[in-house]
């Protein structure tokens, strides 16, 4: 597939001078409770109504959506308030429901996104369909995939696409529900600039309390949307009640980020550097992160070394790594000089955290 200015047409043909929302319940729970919603959220910067019908959960036994019911619910939303309404679809039978409730967007969740059988399952029930289709990111960070159902989706005919960055499972404990792997996406924009990009900060933080913050690195990233799970009464929601922000909160986050305006010159240089540095933030935050796991296996090191009395520095192995990271820095443009300086202060501090071990 390549990059293709086609796919981006229905998010220009909006005309929106702020970045696009989608927000609603993570569940339709009662036609009452999409309709409360629906009537809070017009006339604000949200475009589509979201809420989820049939809910893919990680374990059985809990709340798995109200079904084809709720497309009713979905469309009454529509018919009163003027909103376009979006729900999730995993298959065949999900697809030709909503296109049958004349649902405007669907997007295939991360669950779906992993299986190839699914998503050309969902490919070829679209087929030709001018409703918009966004894929979110695999619950996995494999790049191939995401980039695979798109293609999938594109092969059917199917041209109006986004995708939506959810973040990624991981068996690491984190602040985060599901981490933002920020590398992944600004690789995913730099080789299809025309394809829609959008943040779910409420499935990337599972915590309402940082929804903002993740929502601003995004808009900072160049994102071109985001999707907000909303709810009028979040801590009594049938699912992901912890990352549900009210109405209310949603429209004071829309109003207090940041849009970078690319209006002229000087503005297209500002929000040029603004992207740059956001993704350098990012890099740095990985930086520490990454260091921050070599102290921690170091200290383990430190641990065995104690129990077996050993001297902590082993100038052989020291000798071997530096050798092998000097010729590696080499290939990334990085000279000896630095690569020499950085790897002293990284062993130092290892040898500083193994003596505390050492001496404890
Ligand atoms: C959702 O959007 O409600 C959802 C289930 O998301 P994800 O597929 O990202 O887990
Ligand atoms: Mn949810």
């Amino acid at each position: 597939m390549e990059n293709s200015k086609e796919m981006r047409t229905w998010l220009n043909d909006l005309g929106l001078d702020h970045p696009l929302v989608i927000a609603g319940p993570c569940s339709a729970e009662t036609e009452e409770q999409v309709l409360r919603i629906a009537h809070a959220l017009k006339d604000t910067d949200v475009t589509y109504l979201r809420a989820g019908i049939w809910k893919p959960r990680t374990r059985p036994g809990n709340f798995e959506g109200v079904g084809a019911l709720g497309l009713k619910w979905l469309q009454r939303a529509k018919e009163e308030t003027g909103m376009l309404v979006g729900t999730e679809v995993a298959n065949a039978a999900h697809v030709q429901l909503a296109l049958e409730h004349d649902i405007d967007l669907l997007w295939i969740g991360a669950r779906s996104t992993v299986s190839p059988f699914i998503v050309q399952e969902i490919a070829d029930a679209l087929k030709g369909t001018d409703k918009v289709v966004l894929v979110k990111n695999p619950v996995n960070p494999d790049l191939s995939l995401w980039l695979g159902g798109i293609e999938r989706l594109y092969t059917a005919d199917i041209k109006k696409l986004g995708v939506i960055h959810r973040g990624f499972s991981t068996y690491e404990k984190s602040k985060y529900r599901n981490i933002p792997e920020w590398q992944l996406a600004i690789e995913l924009q730099s080789r299809f600039p025309d394809l829609p990009l959008i943040c779910d900060p409420s499935h990337i933080t599972g915590n309402r309390d940082m929804i903002f913050d993740v929502s601003q690195t995004a808009l900072d990233l160049n994102f071109d949307g985001l999707m907000i799970e909303t709810h009028d009464d979040p801590d009594n929601a049938w699912s992901d009640a912890a990352q549900q922000v009210t109405p209310d909160v949603l429209i004071q986050i829309m109003k207090d980020l940041k849009i970078r305006k690319e209006s002229d010159a000087e503005a297209e240089y500002n929000s040029k550097l603004g992207t740059l540095r956001a993704q350098i933030d990012v890099i740095d935050n990985g930086l520490i992160e990454t260091i921050g796991k070599r102290m921690r296996i170091s200290d383990e090191i430190g641990q065995l070394k104690k129990q077996k009395n050993v001297a902590i520095l082993q100038n052989k192995r020291w000798n071997e790594i530096l050798g092998r990271m000097i010729l590696e820095g080499q290939e990334k443009g990085l000279s000896e000089e630095f690569i020499l300086k950085m790897f002293k202060a990284i062993h130092q501090e290892s040898i500083n955290h193994q003596e505390k071990i050492l001496k404890a």
